[in-house]
């Protein structure tokens, strides 16, 4: 059985990885059984970040790495918190802090002018291979922000986001619901011609 190494540290997103890669048969790591050292993420993108990531792995593990760099944008804040998404919840990983951080910043940008606030999740899909090839693919879903959260599935900013067309926020869907319609599952088809060859 072929190996592969989800090049996270990120729980909920390793969770969401392996079910996506689950129709291929590799046989899943996850990065933390090799390391617990995170790499410094300074691309000024999700795609260089993603790869940064899947470098990291590649170079610690010797096998295949998938890596993801994903955050919540907001174009009314300039695209913020965008690559800095896991940033603004700080040390403690707090998304609770990080959404109510959005809420404060959006209110005294806007006071009473707006309410309803566009939003977009991005999400950066980069393999590694032991060969030196490298594939990057990239996945939006766009929606609304609510305030305050809802919900309590999902991981990071599920709760104060809305997708476009549907009244209910990606923290109160089931996963196999957010799996059908997210970012990560965009990318992810756009990289299956790739894995699937593997
Ligand atoms: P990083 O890609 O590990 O730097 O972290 C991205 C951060 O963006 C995560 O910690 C989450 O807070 C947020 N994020 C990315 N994808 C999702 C998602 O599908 N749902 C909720 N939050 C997400």
């Amino acid at each position: 059985m072929k190996k592969i190494v989800i090049a996270s540290h990120n729980d909920g997103k390793v969770e969401e990885i392996r079910g996506l890669l689950k129709k291929y048969k590799f046989k899943i790591f996850s990065l933390k059984k090799f390391s617990h050292i995170e790499p410094k993420e300074n691309g000024k993108t999700f795609i260089e970040n993603s790869v940064i990531k899947a470098v990291n792995a590649l170079k610690i593990t010797g096998l295949p790495s998938i890596s993801d760099d994903s955050g919540l944008c907001i174009p009314a804040l300039n695209n913020d918190p965008g690559i800095y998404s896991a940033r603004w919840a700080g040390k403690g990983k707090n998304f609770d802090l990080a959404s109510k951080k959005i809420e404060k910043k959006l209110f005294e940008k806007y006071r009473n002018k707006q309410k309803l606030f566009k939003a977009f999740f991005c999400c950066a899909l980069t393999i590694a291979l032991p060969d030196g090839a490298i594939k990057s693919f990239e996945g939006k879903v766009f929606g609304t922000l609510q305030f305050p959260p809802k919900g309590k599935n999902g991981f990071g900013y599920d709760p104060i986001f809305i997708p476009k067309g549907y009244k209910k926020t990606f923290g109160e869907m089931k996963y196999s619901f957010k799996e059908r319609i997210s970012h990560r599952q965009k990318a992810f088809k756009k990289l299956h011609n790739f894995i699937a060859k593997l």
